[in-house]
């Protein structure tokens, strides 16, 4: 497509009147219905030890969805609370129990004021937007394809007792698809905090979600932070949201046996128990690593098209574009798509004047701010393939007019 073209292509393209939301990694219809046995009656309610999952009580999870996790965690079963259906919510938790009641024996974060947290960008909105509300300062880190830059962090939080925690998706993060080396992780585990409460908030989200068919290895941060010393460092946090049903799911912590007897004082005065026939009927249906593979192998089936979709229409439209590049993750819900300086947010406003709306402008980065107005993040998930293919083409015709914009 020549500059010429673009005025044309995109008044036709906007005739086509689109109307796509793309602004969450949703899973699509067909993914969730790789599911749909979980929405028949369960045939039984006693759990394997004879718990009636009915009634109130087991408030670390069913024995046997501990298992669960701990068969896809690796982590043994005695330091897994299965606990709700959304690993946010238990983040969000962690946080909350760590403002008011301290953590690692020390005094409540909100007697400690102020708290920072590191936060690699680009990064998920959901964790900014937990610090935000609990009014945590945030500072950004560069996030290279192997993990956050070591030498800042290391040099932050060695000398600063402000620094409470930092947030981490350790593989296939949102939005870059980043995968945190075995270094990076050994690095984290070991450093010298100045803070005895620091806190790697671990969440583990995509640990399952390959997208080729090399699968990436999982590294066992919490075998990493007790070899080095700081048993106490991580907090591991996973879900099934992305495997069975979003927002029905499963969700789960994993730490120290320290770190989940503090969990459950915490979370003695909040709940008499989970839910636990979700549980049973989750336990029912993965069963154990292999069978969560397999059904694991199925949602890429279905995702793999999508995201080569997006990516074959980024090469063909944006491939010989000065400054625009795009990640290609191995995994993971989200490609970011990087314009030059100044881009972004007229980018996603073109967009969405074609029909497709795309996260907002900012969203990867903590206070909604990207200073330099560059990264779009792509959620190739949710609409058909058909229609992926068409956005693909829009976004990169809303960004190829942005340009055209700017040099004008
Ligand atoms: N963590 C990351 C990195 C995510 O991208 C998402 C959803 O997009 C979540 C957590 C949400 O997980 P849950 O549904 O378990 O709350």
């Amino acid at each position: 497509m020549t500059s010429q073209d673009i005025p044309a292509q995109f008044e036709a393209f906007q005739q086509l009147a689109l109307k796509l939301d793309m602004s969450r990694g949703k899973p699509a219809p067909e993914q969730l219905d790789l599911s749909n046995v979980l929405l028949q009656q369960l045939d039984g309610f006693l759990a394997a030890d004879g718990t009636d999952t009915r009634n109130y009580g087991i408030a670390s999870g069913l024995p046997e969805a501990r298992a669960l996790f701990a068969d896809l965690l690796e982590i043994p079963a005695a330091q897994i609370v299965v606990d709700g259906s959304a690993s946010l919510a238990l983040m969000h938790d962690t946080i909350v129990f760590c403002m008011l009641y301290g953590i690692a024996g020390q005094a409540p974060w909100s007697r400690q004021q102020p708290v920072s947290f590191l936060c690699p960008v680009p990064g998920y909105d959901r964790h900014f937007s937990i610090c935000e509300a609990l009014g945590i300062k945030m500072i950004n880190l560069p996030l290279n394809d192997d993990g956050p830059d070591m030498e800042l962090v290391e040099k932050l939080v060695a000398s600063d007792p402000a620094i409470k925690g930092m947030w981490c998706v350790p593989k296939y993060s949102n939005p870059s698809g980043a995968v945190y080396s075995e270094q990076v992780v050994q690095r984290l585990a070991a450093m010298k905090t100045a803070a005895p409460d620091f806190v790697l908030m671990w969440d583990d989200a995509y640990r399952m979600h390959h997208l080729g068919e090399q699968k990436t290895a999982s590294i066992d941060v919490l075998a990493a932070c007790r070899q080095a010393g700081n048993p106490e460092r991580a907090i591991v946090f996973a879900s099934t949201s992305k495997i069975t049903m979003a927002g029905s799911g499963l969700a789960a912590l994993a730490s120290s046996a320290a770190n989940i007897a503090w969990w459950q004082r915490n979370t003695s005065v909040r709940s008499i128990g989970p839910d636990k026939i979700n549980q049973l009927r989750h336990v029912r249906f993965l069963q154990d690593r292999a069978h969560v593979e397999a059904l694991m192998e199925r949602h890429r089936q279905l995702l793999k098209p999508k995201f080569d979709a997006v990516l074959a229409q980024f090469d063909l439209y944006l491939g010989a574009i000065d400054g625009v590049r795009w990640t290609r993750p191995a995994g993971g819900y989200f490609i970011d798509l990087v314009t030059p300086p100044g881009c972004a947010k007229r980018t996603i406003a073109l967009a969405k004047e074609l029909g497709i709306t795309l996260t907002a402008a900012g969203a990867a980065f903590p206070y909604g701010r990207d200073e330099e107005d560059r990264h779009i993040r792509i959620a190739p998930s949710f609409p058909s393939l058909a229609e992926i293919s068409q956005a693909a083409k829009g976004i990169a015709l809303a960004l190829r007019t942005a340009l055209e914009e700017l040099h004008r």
